[in-house]
């Protein structure tokens, strides 16, 4: 598979032939734990325990690498064992990290609690805001400019080809994670970004059914000290464990066969939910990058396919007007996570982001998020209508 195909030739074939041994159509679930070896270290295909690789965890990770742009991906139990992964292969006591005001929580939570004990000290940023990203690099300690773009919850975007100059000029990695936008929507690398990560759990994977992360590196990484990234990852990979098993690989890799035209609905029906939202009179804040009013939306225009299927948005009426739309909704599922066949609406500040309360992360305490989800537009908008006529 070349670089030259599609971005959908690419997911449902890069790292997927057909099986050598029967034909079959689909990469097996290689549900197995050690491969027989043809004398000592005679590998067959470089198969020899499954931590270190397994055949349907190598056809998704060359999917995923296919599909970034990259020159090489790798598949974890969840998006933060990926993240957790990548800072431990590349970063050592004493380095500096640029982190997200609207990081995702549980990833603030991951460098606030677990990495800082460990030596690994960050600084918060707005990160849509290329000065503030700047005053918060520490000459010759930061490593990692970690962004996502859009963010979550609030849909802020940041200027990936902007962020990876000011990322090399100080000798750093740009590290996005492009979890919201996927691949098929923003192409960090060919923007510049160093690495890429990935909850699969969201739009990747795309039906609420299987936990997983990536990581791809790009082609080529000129930072010194840390050109050896792709190798560094490898090696804690195997060496930490967090690998994504078999099922999981599977699933995750059936998921990405119907990425662009799932991502297309998505975008579809939430353009379509935003306009509605625009339009109601308890409705105080609408956060979409593709609509014209978003501050970014310009950058958003440039580095994105379309905007996503993330919505956000706020009720006049404040916190309990929030909560009650929330339990309102009878076709929307109220839950966590994203990314889904399902639409889903949630809480932020009582939910997700419950454990960034009192910190610089905090949200607003009358915020809704919406995965918008591919069912029929007009029962998901009427469903909302009933629920803020009442509550919004
Ligand atoms: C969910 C999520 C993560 C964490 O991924 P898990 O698969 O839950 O570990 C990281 N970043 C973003 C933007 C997410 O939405």
């Amino acid at each position: 598979m070349s670089d030259e195909h599609g971005f959908s030739t690419r997911a449902i074939h890069a790292g997927q032939e057909a099986d050598a041994s029967t034909g079959a159509v689909v990469t097996p679930i290689y549900q197995v734990s050690t491969f027989k070896q043809d004398g000592i270290g005679g590998f067959r295909g470089g198969y020899e325990y499954s931590r270190s690789a397994n055949p349907t965890r190598t056809a998704l990770e060359e999917c995923m690498a296919a599909l970034e742009g990259g020159s090489r991906g790798f598949a974890f139990a969840s998006g933060l064992a990926g993240q957790d992964t990548l800072v431990r292969a590349l970063l050592v006591p004493g380095d500096h990290v640029v982190v997200p005001s609207d990081a995702y929580g549980g990833t603030y939570r991951y460098f606030n609690k677990v990495a800082k004990p460990h030596g690994i000290e960050h600084t918060i940023a707005k990160v849509a805001d290329l000065d503030a990203v700047r005053d918060a690099i520490v000459p010759g300690a930061t490593k990692l400019i970690w962004i996502e773009t859009p963010t979550n919850p609030l849909l802020g975007i940041a200027d990936i080809e902007g962020l990876a100059a000011i990322a090399h000029e100080a000798g750093a990695l740009l590290v996005v994670d492009n979890t919201f936008a996927t691949s098929y929507l923003q192409q960090p690398l060919a923007l510049g970004a160093d690495i890429v990560t990935q909850s699969t759990t969201k739009y990747s994977g795309g039906h609420s059914d299987v936990v997983g992360g990536a990581v791809v590196t790009a082609k080529e990484i000129t930072v010194p000290d840390l050109e050896d990234a792709e190798e560094r990852i490898a090696f804690h990979q195997n060496s930490i464990g967090g690998i994504a098993g078999p099922f999981d690989s599977w699933l995750t890799l059936r998921g990405l066969k119907t990425l662009a035209v799932r991502m297309e609905r998505h975008c579809d029906n939430a353009e379509k939910v935003v306009d509605f939202l625009s339009d109601q009179d308890g409705v105080s804040h609408v956060y979409y990058p593709g609509l014209p009013t978003h501050v970014n939306h310009d950058v958003a225009a440039r580095q994105m396919k379309r905007f996503g299927g993330m919505v956000s948005f706020r009720l006049a009426k404040g916190e309990d007007a929030a909560v009650k739309a929330c339990a309102a909704v009878q076709l929307w599922t109220l839950g966590e996570s994203l990314g889904g066949v399902e639409s889903l609406i949630e809480h932020p500040a009582r939910m997700t982001h419950a454990s960034v309360a009192g910190t610089e992360l905090e949200v607003p305490n009358d915020l809704i998020r919406l995965s918008v989800g591919i069912e029929d537009v007009d029962d998901l908008i009427a469903d909302l209508r009933e629920a803020l006529d009442i509550h919004g």
